[in-house]
């Protein structure tokens, strides 16, 4: 059980086909591939790595990105992909934390970690030492595995606090595997996978199904996420499948109208990981067409609560079009997912209240940390921290978190929702809205706007569109939110803003 077994399965049956592409560059194909991942195996048993100890990798995307990973899975061990656009000494608290002794990793960043003083032992992916390590005796096989047994240790993004290391298990990552083909699309050996986005999260969560059924793997040539980049590397290899966060969508509809691009060659684009406003996916699938699929999910329940089909995203015609592309779909299939009151007791259809998950891809807990376990794990379910509600189709609506919801004069808003309307607004490009301290109401609505907009307008959108007490009391313009590592806005930072400021 073993996911790596499956990189020796396809390599068995489809030694020839090509694998690995740095651009337009064929680097590998399953056979080399499988090959390259027997080495570094042999080479980590021989630095002391046994079944179950968890090995760093800390690096942009290329090939040699899976070579590494998958060489840690046929040694048993456990990957820790690290985000490489942390800072040196975010990722040195994720090889402390999660206590990895070695860690791949590239130039520039081998020497962020050095500053910052990380534990453990850095091998540089251009360096001579894995040089060695492709030239070490292989294993013969992926190391035996139980399915419960880690696979990956993925530390979440951080919006609301320190990183936390959540435990991935090779059956979970089958069952993410086996989302992608029956909730998400439907991959085949004809296929593209092109990491646009980091590895270490959403995009990587994916490698698997396509290593299963033989298909591409293509990784920008800059190594990062350019859209110009994406759309000629579309054209040249086709079937494309990618993962993009909403920003990563609204720049790349923004860069092909500019550019007059149609985006030939893009099949699929699986998008979430953070609210997607109405206005951008509207814009983005009248330019590319009907390649959208919303996915929600979080470290806890990777890629795997629930989905919005591409036919409901597009579907124009469909009598509720509107309020399905608002919602981020159905439960997927290895889960179940219920609307929890405060004691976690299941609400009707319509009720507001916390999204609860229980199933296959449900994580079994934090790394070491039982505190954290002990909210998040209840009775089998997984607390969400996300607020929201079904209707009777089973269609989800995420509102917001429960940590950023404001709750003025007694009653709950989600900022989301002020949002989306502070966003129809021509002039404005980003808003984020937060709570402040009141005396009176205990918190009030506060909006955060990016964009030359009058004040005026922006309160008549308001007053057009929703309740009087959602309405901003006051608006902060300013040329940037802040934003952590994967774009998502820190309303945390925003909220310190404005404690300071008061
Ligand atoms: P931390 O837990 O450390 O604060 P984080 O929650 O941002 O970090 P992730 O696991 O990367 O870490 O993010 C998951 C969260 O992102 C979800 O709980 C949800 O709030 C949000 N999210 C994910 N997918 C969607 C989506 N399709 N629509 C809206 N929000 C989403």
């Amino acid at each position: 059980m073993n996911l790596g077994n499956w990189l020796r399965r396809t390599a068995q049956l489809s030694p020839n086909r090509p694998a690995l592409f740095l651009g337009e560059e064929e680097i590998a194909d399953y056979r080399c591939f499988d090959a390259g991942a027997a080495h570094v195996a042999g080479w980590l048993r021989s630095q002391g790595i046994s079944p179950g100890d968890r090995v760093g990798i800390f690096m942009k995307n290329c090939p040699d990105y899976l070579i590494a990973f998958y060489g840690i899975w046929y040694a048993g061990a456990v990957a820790v992909p690290i985000n490489a656009k942390l800072h040196g000494r975010e990722a040195a608290f994720i090889l402390e934390n999660s206590g990895t002794g070695l860690c791949f990793t590239s130039p520039g960043l081998a020497e962020a970690l050095e500053e910052a003083g990380a534990p453990g032992l850095r091998v540089d992916i251009s360096g001579a030492d894995f040089a060695a390590a492709l030239d070490h005796d292989p294993v013969a096989d992926p190391a035996p595995r139980d399915p419960d047994d880690l696979a990956w240790l993925f530390y979440t993004s951080g919006t609301t606090g320190r990183p936390k290391g959540v435990q991935i298990t090779h059956r979970m990552l089958m069952a993410v595997s086996l989302c992608y083909q029956t909730d998400v699309d439907q991959a085949t050996a004809a296929d593209a996978i092109l990491y646009a986005a980091p590895m270490s999260h959403g995009a990587g969560l994916y490698n698997m199904v396509h290593v299963l059924l033989g298909a591409r793997h293509v990784c920008p040539a800059s190594g990062g996420f350019d859209p110009a980049e994406i759309f000629a590397l579309a054209r040249q290899h086709r079937n494309i499948q990618m993962f993009a966060a909403p920003t990563m969508v609204h720049r790349m509809t923004a860069a092909a109208k500019a550019a007059g691009e149609s985006g030939e060659g893009l099949r699929t684009i699986v998008y979430g990981g953070g609210p997607m406003y109405l206005a951008d996916i509207t814009e983005a699938v009248e330019h590319f067409g009907p390649i959208f699929v919303q996915i929600y999910g979080q470290g806890e329940c990777p890629m795997g609560i629930t989905a919005l089909p591409r036919d409901l995203v597009a579907d124009r015609d469909h009598p509720r079009w509107r309020e399905r592309l608002l919602s981020v779909g159905r439960a997927q299939s290895p889960v179940q997912v219920r609307i929890g009151d405060a004691n976690g007791n299941p609400v009707p259809p319509g009720a507001h209240g916390e999204i609860m998950v229980k199933g296959d891809i449900v994580m079994p807990g934090y790394w070491n940390n039982p505190e954290a376990n002990a909210k998040t794990l209840v009775n089998g379910w997984l607390m969400t921290g996300d607020m929201g509600f079904m209707d009777a189709d089973g269609f989800v609506t995420m509102q917001d978190r429960s940590k950023d919801m404001i709750i003025t004069g007694g009653t709950n808003v989600y900022p989301r929702e002020v949002e989306e309307v502070l966003l129809t607004h021509p002039a404005v490009s980003e808003a984020s809205v937060v709570g402040r301290p009141h005396p009176d109401w205990g918190e009030e609505v506060v909006a955060f706007v990016v964009g030359a907009a009058p004040e005026a307008e922006l309160d008549a959108l308001c007053n057009d569109n929703i309740a009087r007490f959602k309405r901003p009391k006051a608006y902060i313009f300013a040329l940037e939110l802040p934003k952590n590592n994967y774009g998502k806005v820190l309303k945390t930072e925003l909220r310190k803003m404005l404690e300071e400021d008061t």
